[in-house]
């Protein structure tokens, strides 16, 4: 099994200057402690470096007229909103992370990889036409429309872990039944971007395939594991995407400074080795992992990296959180428990798995 890690030095670029949530340094902070911890010299573990992305390679999710439009920021190095400034060099960056995502898909479909982690990645707050939360273009939905259209693929399952609900990913495909939405993220009401309710199923054709399972915050670990068992894997199983991709983070971590969920560094471990464990039963082992969230750099690299030797295969990590974990408020469980039937419910015209 061997692992593709997709990084470039100008990632480093995407950082939205000091004070801001989002700094480049991030990159440079995860590569130095996966190489602390021996990661990179593993033999099954390799970097890939990609180009940038061009532009008709964004133009398969956004439209022309938002591209040019940030574009035209970038020149003027005007902000997109308040939290999401846009100057050259973080144009110039953003078209290294997504084309971190194509060169991914690529050496996927072409064996040099088995499975793959984006750095970077996830950016799916931005939609066709429009961006935010941190997010100009959207790496996920890039990767999933280059695989239909140049390897053959059909369908896809998106597992979005990230805290904050994927707004965008959910937009771009909410009419779609070829890609399956899953977003598991603290509550909507308590969180950027506002949106991400169990009710919002997708449109159309694309009814049922977009699928939000909003937890409050606190919820720890076990509840957490507790409900992505009872929706994301008899989803994957009954849906038996071509490829699965999962994007997120750090910030479900406990320590996070925006996010408020409770999960601890070993948590996204075990998460990375949930994931790869479906997709090695359900989808032909095909899958990426697109990780660059994460607000606070204390548990940032610890956290990428136990998601990516999760992926590479380590049956152990020897890593540990700065302090001990929240305690769950005790209601918690309680509310997600109800929270999972009323999904279940919901959906249980579109999958038989869920009745
Ligand atoms: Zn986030």
């Amino acid at each position: 099994m061997h692992l593709g890690i997709a990084f470039h030095e100008k990632y480093g670029l995407y950082d939205f200057g000091p004070g801001h949530p989002f700094r480049g340094k991030r990159f440079e902070d995860a590569m130095r402690f996966f190489e602390e911890q021996g990661l990179l010299k593993s033999s099954n573990v390799s970097i890939l470096k990609p180009k940038p992305a061009e532009v008709e390679d964004l133009m398969r999710v956004h439209s022309r007229s938002y591209i040019d439009l940030i574009f035209e920021f970038a020149e003027k190095n005007r902000a997109y909103d308040l939290d999401t400034p846009v100057s050259p060099s973080i144009l110039e960056g953003s078209l290294h992370i997504m084309g971190g995502a194509l060169r991914m898909g690529e050496a996927l479909f072409s064996k040099e990889v088995d499975r793959g982690v984006c750095l970077g990645g996830g950016l799916h707050h931005a939609g066709a036409d429009f961006g935010g939360g941190f997010c100009l273009f959207n790496d996920v939905a890039i990767l999933v429309r280059f695989l239909q259209e140049k390897k053959g693929i059909k369908r896809v399952l998106i597992l979005d872990y990230d805290v904050h609900a994927g707004n965008g990913t959910s937009d771009i495909f909410y009419s779609d039944p070829s890609v399956l939405f899953i977003s598991v993220h603290q509550d909507p009401k308590t969180l950027f971007p506002g949106t991400g309710f169990i009710e919002q199923i997708g449109r159309g054709e694309g009814r049922g395939f977009n699928v939000n399972l909003p937890l409050p915050p606190g919820t720890g670990s076990t509840t957490y594991f507790h409900a992505l068992r009872e929706v994301f894997v008899p989803l994957a199983s009954e849906f038996k995407a071509d490829v699965i991709l999962a994007n997120g983070g750090s910030d479900p971590h406990f320590a996070d400074i925006l996010g408020g969920l409770g999960l601890t560094v070993h948590s996204f471990f075990d998460l990375s080795r949930l994931i790869a464990e479906v997709a090695q039963r359900e989808s032909q082992g095909r899958v990426v992992l697109l990780v660059g969230s994460g607000y606070n750099p204390q548990v940032l690299p610890a956290c990428w990296f136990a998601l990516t030797a999760g992926f590479a295969g380590w049956t152990h990590i020897d890593v540990a959180d700065p302090s001990e974990p929240l305690i769950e408020p005790p209601w918690c469980q309680k509310r997600v428990d109800a929270t999972v039937n009323e999904l279940k419910r919901i959906l249980s015209d579109y999958w038989e798995c869920l009745r």
